[in-house]
C-alpha cells in the first residue's frame, strides 16, 4: 500500500501529521504534543518498511526521526 505521496495531510483526529521517512518512503503519522515529545502511530505497512527493530515495543527508524526533526525546523509539523 504505498499510494501517491502528498504533500502534507492533517488530519483533525489528534492533530496527526502525515510523514514520510527520508530513509525507507515508509508514511506515520505524527503529532508533537510539546517540543520534546514526539507521538508516533505506526501503520503496519510502515513498521514492515521502516522500523529497524521489529521485536521493541515502540517501533524506531533513525531516519525517521531525522526526517521528524527537519520537519519540524521546516515548519511541516506544528510544535505547541
Ligand atoms: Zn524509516
Amino acid at each position: 500500500m504505498t499510494g501517491a505521496l502528498t504533500e502534507r495531510q492533517e488530519f483533525l483526529e489528534g492533530g496527526l501529521t502525515e510523514l514520510v521517512c527520508e530513509r525507507c518512503a515508509a508514511v506515520v503519522r505524527v503529532r508533537k504534543s510539546s517540543p520534546q515529545q514526539t507521538s508516533v502511530q505506526w501503520s503496519t505497512a510502515a513498521v514492515r518498511q521502516c522500523a529497524t527493530d521489529l521485536g521493541a515495543l515502540v517501533p524506531t527508524c533513525p531516519g525517521l526521526r531525522a526526517s521528524i526533526d527537519r520537519a519540524v525546523r521546516a515548519g511541516r509539523l506544528d510544535v505547541p
